[in-house]
C-alpha cells in the first residue's frame, strides 16, 4: 500500500478544511482569544487582589477586582458559548460537504470498483473519515491557539524566576508526556481487535432489531442463537474495553502522582524565591497560577499535536479515495458514433472479473442488429449478466472489444453511451421516493407520459387508489402514507422506469423472474409491442420466452455454443433443445 506523508496530510486536511469553511477558522479564533484571554486572568485575579490586600488599599477596589473578574468570567463563558452556536453549525456543514463529495465521487467511479473489495472499503473509509472536516477547526483554534496564546505571558513571567528551578518541573512534564504516549500506543493497539468485535456486535444487534431478519429468525427459531451470539461478542469488546480502560486508569494514577510532586516543587520553589525577598507576596501567587498554566498549555500543544496527526491518518484515507480515478468517465470522447441507428457488436470478447483468474466469458462474438430482438439463453452461471454488464459497459472487456456502429465503445463518451440504453436489472432497485421520482427522477412534467406507462403495465389502478398518486412514496420505510407493491409490481414498476427513457436499446435481465408463468405469457406479448422499433436484449433462463426473439444467443460456461431463431435451435438437437424439453416437460 502507498505510504503517505502524515505531516503532508495534515496540511492538506488543513487547506481543504480552510477552503470547506473559512468562517469556521474565524469564528473560532475568535473563541481561541477569548478562552486564552479567561485562562490569563485567572492566573492573575489571585495576585492582584493579594496586591491590593496587602497594600494601602481600601476594601472598595478589592470587591471592585472580584466583581470585575467574575463579570469578565462571565462574559467570556457566554461569548464563548454564542461563538459555538456558530462554529457547531459550520463543523457541520463542513462534515456533510465533505460526506457529499465521498457519496458524488462514489456514484462516479467505475461500477467495477464497487464490486472491488478494496475500491469498496475504501470509499467506505472515505466515507466514515469526513468527521474530521468537523473536527479540524476545532482542534487547531480552540485548542492549539487558545494554548499558545495562553503560553506567551507565562513564558515572561517564568523567564523573571531562576531558570533552575524549572528544570525539575519540564522533566516531570516530558516524562508525563512520554508516558501519556505508551498508554496511548497501548490503547490504539487493542482498537483493532475491539473494532472487529464492535463490528459483530453491532451486526447482531441489528440482526436482533431490524425488520428484515425478523421473519428468518422467528420461522427458524433462531432467537436463543443469535443471542448468545451477541452475548459473545458483547463479552468480546468488554474485555478489551476492559483492557483499554487498565491503561487509562494507570496512566491517570501516575499523572496525578506528578502532579503531586509539581505542586510540591512548585510552592518549595515560590517559598525558597519569596523568603530570599527576590519576590513579591503577589508575583508568588502568579508563579504558581503560570507553572499551572505553563504545564496544561504544554500538554496541549503537544496532545494537539498528535491528534491532528491522527486526524491526517483519517484525511488520507477521504484523499486517497477522493484522488482515485474516474476511469470510464473520464475516458472516451467520441460522440459520433451516436448520431444515428446501428448495432452492437462484440468481437473476440473475453473477460474475466478483476482480481480473479477464471474466464467467466470466452471470445464471444456476437451481434445485435438494430432493431431487433436478441434473447441471451443459458444454465445459472452460464455467464449472461455478466454479458450484460459488458454491453451496458460496466466493466470493460478483458480481450477483444465491443463496437458500437464500428466504433470501440471505449472511445465513445461515457454518459453519452450509457445515455444509449434502459435497463430493468434482475436485482433492480427502487428506491424510497415518491413514484414519480422512481421513474422520472428529477424530470417534471410529464406526468401524462407516466400515467400512460403505468396504464400499459397494468398498473394504473394500483397507483390510482393510492391517496397522493404518483406523489406516493414507495414502501413506507420513509413515509407512514408509502404503498408498498408486490413483488411482481415492482417489476413492472422498473419496467415504466425503463420505457419512460425511452432509449434506443433496452436490456432486461431476467425480466419474469417475480412472474407466474400465465403473467409471462402476457408480459412477453405486451414485450413485443413496447419494444418495437427499438433494439431490446433480454436475458432469461426460460427457453419458452424466447419464442418472439428475432435471434437467440446460447451461452454454456461463458461460450456462445448455438444461435438462430426459435425454430432453428427447437430442431437442431442442440442444448437449446434440451433445456427447452427439460423445461417444457416440468411445465407438463
Ligand atoms: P448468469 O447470469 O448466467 O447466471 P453470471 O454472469 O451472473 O451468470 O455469472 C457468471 C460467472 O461469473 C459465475 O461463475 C459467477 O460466479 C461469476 N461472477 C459473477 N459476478 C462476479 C463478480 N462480481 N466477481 C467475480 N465473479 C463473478
Amino acid at each position: 500500500m502507498e505510504k503517505r506523508n502524515r505531516w503532508k496530510d495534515a496540511a492538506g486536511l488543513i487547506a481543504d478544511s480552510f477552503r470547506m469553511s473559512k468562517a469556521n477558522y474565524v469564528t473560532l479564533t475568535v473563541s481561541a482569544i477569548i478562552e486564552s484571554a479567561k485562562s490569563i486572568l485567572e492566573m492573575m485575579a489571585p495576585a492582584m487582589l493579594v496586591d491590593r490586600i496587602t497594600g494601602a488599599g481600601a476594601f472598595g477596589p478589592v470587591l471592585g477586582i472580584v466583581f470585575f473578574y467574575a463579570l469578565a468570567v462571565l462574559l467570556a463563558d457566554a461569548s464563548r458559548k454564542a461563538v459555538s452556536l456558530f462554529s457547531t453549525a459550520f463543523g457541520y456543514k463542513a462534515g456533510n460537504r465533505a460526506a457529499l463529495s465521498v457519496g458524488q465521487k462514489g456514484m462516479r467511479i467505475d461500477y467495477g470498483g464497487w464490486e472491488d473489495t478494496e475500491t469498496y472499503e475504501g470509499m467506505l473509509r472515505a466515507a466514515r473519515s469526513t468527521w474530521v472536516f468537523q473536527n479540524i477547526t476545532d482542534l487547531l483554534c480552540e485548542n492549539w491557539l487558545a494554548s499558545v496564546i495562553a503560553l506567551v505571558p507565562v513564558l515572561y513571567i517564568l523567564s523573571h524566576v531562576d531558570a533552575f528551578l524549572l528544570l525539575p518541573l519540564s522533566a516531570l512534564l516530558l516524562l508525563e508526556l512520554f508516558l501519556e504516549r505508551k498508554t496511548d500506543d497501548r490503547i490504539y493497539s487493542l482498537e483493532e481487535g475491539r473494532a472487529a468485535d464492535e463490528k459483530k456486535l453491532h451486526y447482531n444487534e441489528k440482526v436482533m432489531t431490524d425488520l428484515k431478519y425478523g421473519k428468518e429468525i422467528r420461522l427458524y427459531g433462531a432467537m436463543q442463537a443469535v443471542a448468545e451470539k451477541y452475548e459473545e461478542s458483547r463479552r468480546k469488546v468488554f474485555s478489551f474495553q476492559r483492557r483499554q480502560k487498565k491503561a487509562e486508569v494507570q496512566f491517570r494514577v501516575c499523572a496525578a502522582a506528578i502532579a503531586c510532586v509539581e505542586g510540591i516543587l512548585v510552592y518549595l520553589a515560590a517559598i525558597r524565591e519569596y523568603g530570599r525577598g527576590a519576590v513579591t507576596l503577589s508575583f508568588f501567587l502568579m508563579f504558581v497560577g503560570a507553572v499551572r498554566l505553563f504545564t496544561e498549555s504544554v500538554k496541549s500543544i503537544v496532545e494537539n499535536f498528535e491528534w491532528v496527526r491522527d486526524l491526517a491518518g483519517y484525511y488520507s484515507d477521504y484523499r486517497k479515495f477522493m484522488d482515485g480515478p474516474e476511469g470510464f468517465l473520464a475516458a472516451g470522447q467520441k460522440d459520433e458514433a451516436l448520431s444515428g441507428s446501428f448495432d452492437i457488436e462484440f468481437r473476440n470478447v473475453s473477460f474475466r472479473y478483476p482480481g480473479t483468474d477464471e474466464y467467466v466469458l470466452k471470445n464471444v462474438n456476437l451481434t445485435f442488429p438494430y432493431g431487433k430482438k436478441t434473447a441471451i439463453v443459458g444454465e445459472n452461471g452460464a455467464g449472461k449478466t455478466t454479458l450484460v454488464k459488458l454491453l451496458l459497459r460496466l466493466y470493460d472487456v478483458t480481450e477483444g472489444e465491443i463496437l458500437a456502429g464500428g466504433v470501440n465503445i471505449k472511445e465513445i463518451r461515457y454518459q453519452d453511451y450509457l445515455g444509449l440504453y434502459a435497463a430493468v436489472f434482475q436485482d433492480y432497485k427502487l428506491h424510497s421516493f415518491s413514484i414519480r421520482e422512481n421513474i422520472a427522477f428529477q424530470e417534471e412534467g410529464k406526468d401524462g407520459q407516466i400515467w400512460e406507462l403505468l396504464k400499459k403495465q397494468g398498473l394504473y389502478e394500483a397507483v390510482k387508489e393510492t391517496k397522493r398518486g404518483l406523489d406516493t412514496f414507495l414502501t413506507r420505510e420513509l413515509d407512514q402514507d408509502g404503498k408498498d407493491f408486490s413483488g411482481g409490481e415492482k417489476q413492472r414498476l422498473a419496467m415504466v422506469r425503463a420505457l419512460y427513457r425511452n432509449a434506443p436499446f433496452l436490456v432486461l435481465d431476467e425480466p419474469t423472474a417475480a412472474i407466474d408463468p400465465i403473467a409471462e405469457l402476457k408480459y412477453f406479448e405486451r414485450l413485443k409491442e413496447d419494444t418495437a422499433g427499438r433494439t431490446a436484449v433480454f436475458v432469461t433462463h426460460r427457453m419458452a420466452s424466447t419464442k418472439f426473439a428475432d435471434n437467440i444467443v446460447v451461452l454454456e460456461r461463458g461460450e456462445v455454443v448455438e444461435s438462430g431463431d426459435f425454430a432453428a435451435l427447437v430442431g437442431s438437437g442442440g442444448l437449446f433443445e434440451k433445456l427447452f424439453q427439460i423445461q417444457a416437460d416440468f411445465y407438463k
